[in-house]
């Protein structure tokens, strides 16, 4: 079986990681309430898309 022959420096690991993070989620602001909403979905605010009601929110 193949071992590395190095314990991996805290350099490299870091390197490695470097691309780990979450990417940051895209937002825009409802035209209906002004709430930040997912592009393409509906509002979870005031369950508005496209100008219209979608959703019955409480
Ligand atoms: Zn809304």
């Amino acid at each position: 079986m193949a071992v590395p022959k190095r314990k991996t420096s805290p350099s490299k690991r870091g390197m490695r990681r470097s691309h780990d993070s979450l990417p940051i989620e895209a937002y825009q602001e409802c035209s209906n309430c002004g709430e930040l909403k997912r592009p393409h979905h509906v509002c979870a605010a005031c369950g508005h898309y496209n100008g219209r009601e979608i959703l019955a929110v409480a």
